[in-house]
């Protein structure tokens, strides 16, 4: 590991606290130093208050930033003093210590300060960088951890066994460090846990973590656990959408809550998934504390997917007793699977967590990797892992407060997702916290919104291999697809009967119809498994209760895709799958309707275009945006015990009324 220093970077960084900003985002550069808000930093700086009194003050990173983007106002300004004065009782609960840290932080809008902020104050140097360094975090983690850790080091740093981070550890190194430090003190090694590096410069402190973090690195390799053999599994074949859909059912299940569940089937993942000793060596705990995990090895039961569900809940109930994760107010369910065919699958309440979970294993299976290669991996003993896994929760409670998105959890797939209504319902969706699946015939689906919550896939869904491939996609991103919304369509030129060709009339029904029919088969098996039911909205049209001439492919069209939702209604009422159809008219901030096309109509009505697109009973507007919540409120509580029903959305029309 290099240093990353570059003193004309550093020129544009002003005072102790830019340099700390600054060095702080060096770390953050790393993935094998810090992860997703894991590591913190601080600098202790004297200043004049309003008053004229001089003070110390700890400049600690906040919760809910991370070191690689960090600014200024990313550091919480503590009482230094108020600090080491709490580090002398003898108790301190957690809560009560965020509660110090919060009511004696200088700045009101600062964020609420880390909670090893005590542990920064005791150590008695200007800058203090703290890491999860991968490759300390491998040799703290074998039996003979700490006297390895002696061998790299010698004085160099002073070693604190573990103890859970918060108030009980900054108490304990308070203790330990003036004790055992001395003058060739540079670092501290927290066991199974990290290190910290200090000095009395930006530039100091963190080339010491350089430095200290590449002697762990140069040990392992010479120990050979360092550079891994590349990973060669043996290919795993296709698993059927349903049984990771039905896993993911098993999940949210224990969640008490539908989850997000991402299948990595990297060849790393696979090859670690498919190790003999797997179930021994992924289940002796997390990394470090910040690596809470829950690991389960779920093999794969068969093809059946009514099996699938029960032996997972088998499975989840005989390894989670209900019992112990209402004590600890913790959900049971997993938020790793390692599976020889899925590879590694992460979860989480959303696709951003998932995403996270799945960072920190690569680096957990490092770690674990590279410390049996030292001699044998040996992570926290059971009891501090569930005490770890509660007190993170209470901090997740913390940072995050009030209630989850209505579909949180949740995975919508849009049809047409690439403009006008459908692209609108993919906001509505996302704007509700539901992971989205955006198909369209138009390539720039892909790139319409931000990952890791929505993916969108190029698919011409007239074409059955395309959308079987398009649904294996999403269900291997999200787990599942709980919210369907059928809007593509095509709406042609409108053409009298007599001159309407067999060919045109094909086509509509191929796109408005046929291939909603193929969606709806491919779907049902995965709305059937959503943890919330599953839930339809068809996108019909004002055309099917009030045709209109010249429009005559396109209404019949929408009139049989509206029976068929009807009749879908029926037959999966009885799987809790509630499918609805709103039927828009007049929305005229789609791709079809150009301002050319509009003016013209307006004219061959003899109106202006804002008299044009007002021409209904309540003379308003009715844009997609109207639609698109109309769609996804239908797929809300409010609509929960509705099914079969037909909802214009059309500002009133009288043909309808
Ligand atoms: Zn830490």
């Amino acid at each position: 590991m290099k240093s990353l220093w570059n003193d004309q970077e550093a020129a544009g960084f002003s005072g102790e606290l830019g340099l700390r900003v600054y060095s702080s985002r060096l770390l953050g550069r790393e993935p094998a130093l810090v992860l997703h808000g894991g590591g913190n930093t601080s600098v202790k700086i004297t200043e004049t208050d309003l008053l004229g009194e001089e003070e110390r003050i700890l400049y600690v990173k906040g919760s809910g930033w991370d070191l690689e983007s960090i600014d200024e106002p990313g550091f919480a300004p503590v009482r230094l003093d108020h600090l080491i004065a709490l580090s002398r009782l003898p108790l301190l609960s957690d809560s009560e210590m965020v509660n110090e840290l919060k009511t004696h932080t200088k700045r009101a809008s600062a964020p609420t300060p880390s909670v090893e902020a005590i542990l920064h104050a005791i150590l008695p140097y200007r800058y203090v960088d703290h890491t999860h360094a991968d490759a300390v975090v491998t040799i703290t983690n074998t039996d003979d951890g700490a006297e390895r850790v002696r061998e790299v080091y010698g004085e160099r740093v002073v070693i604190i066994p573990y103890v859970m981070p918060g108030f009980d550890l900054a108490r304990l190194c308070a203790e330990r460090f003036p004790a055992e430090s001395g003058p060739h003190t540079e670092g501290m090694v927290l066991m199974n846990h990290g290190i910290f590096s200090f000095g009395e410069s930006a530039r100091e402190s963190y080339e010491r973590m350089i430095e200290l973090v590449s002697r762990a690195e140069a040990y392992l390799e010479r120990k050979r656990a360092w550079s891994l053999p590349a990973a060669e599994p043996v290919p795993a074949p296709d698993v059927a959408p349903e049984a990771i859909a039905a896993l993911r059912r098993a999940v949210s299940e224990a969640a008490g809550a539908p989850m997000i569940l991402h299948c990595a089937p990297e060849p790393e993942f696979l090859a670690f998934a498919q190790r003999a000793d797997v179930a021994q060596i992924s289940q002796r705990g997390p990394a470090t504390p910040d690596h809470v995990i829950r690991t389960k090895r779920v093999p794969m039961l068969g093809r059946d997917v009514d099996a699938y569900v029960r032996d997972y809940r088998a499975y989840f109930r005989l390894h989670e007793p209900r019992s112990r994760a209402r004590k600890t107010m913790l959900d049971p369910a997993p938020r790793v699977v390692l599976d020889p065919e899925l590879g590694l699958c992460t979860v989480g309440r959303s696709p951003r967590e998932a995403a996270i979970v799945q960072d920190i294993y690569r680096h957990t299976i490092g770690v674990i990797l590279r410390a049996e290669a030292l001699g044998g991996f040996r992570a926290l003993p059971a009891q501090e892992i569930f005490e770890v896994e509660y007190w993170e929760l209470e901090q997740a409670k913390l940072r995050r407060g009030g209630t989850p998105p209505a579909f949180a959890g949740e995975v919508a797939l849009v049809t047409g997702a690439a403009s006008g209504i459908g692209r609108a319902c993919v906001e509505s969706f996302r704007a509700r916290g539901a992971a989205v699946v955006g198909l369209d015939l138009d390539p720039r689906v892909e790139a319409l919104h931000p990952a890791p919550g929505y993916v969108g896939i190029p698919c011409d869904v007239t074409d059955p291999e395309r959308v079987a491939a398009a649904f294996a996609r999403a269900v291997r991103e999200f787990g599942g697809v709980d919210l369907l919304v059928l809007n593509a369509g095509v709406f042609p030129a409108s053409r009298s009967i007599a001159e309407l060709p067999l060919e045109e009339w094909r086509r509509v029904m191929a796109v408005n119809l046929d291939a909603n029919l193929e969606i709806l088969r491919r779907a049902w098996p995965l709305l059937r498994l959503a943890p919330r039911r599953g839930r339809v909205v068809v996108v019909g049209s004002k055309n099917v209760p009030a045709p209109g001439p010249g429009a005559a492919a396109y209404s019949a069209s929408k009139a049989a895709l509206n029976q068929l939702a009807r009749v879908a209604a029926l037959e999966w009422g009885g799987d809790g799958i509630t499918v609805n159809v709103v039927h828009p008219n007049a929305v005229f901030d789609t791709g079809i309707w150009t301002p050319e096309v509009l003016a013209s109509r307006a004219a061959h009505y003899g109106l202006s275009v804002e008299e044009y697109k007002r021409r209904n009973v309540l003379g308003v507007e009715v844009t997609s945006r109207d639609v698109a919540e109309l769609a996804a409120e239908m797929c809300g509580p409010v609509f929960a015990k509705t099914t079969g029903a037909q909802i214009p959305v059309d500002g009133g029309n009288e043909r309808v009324i």
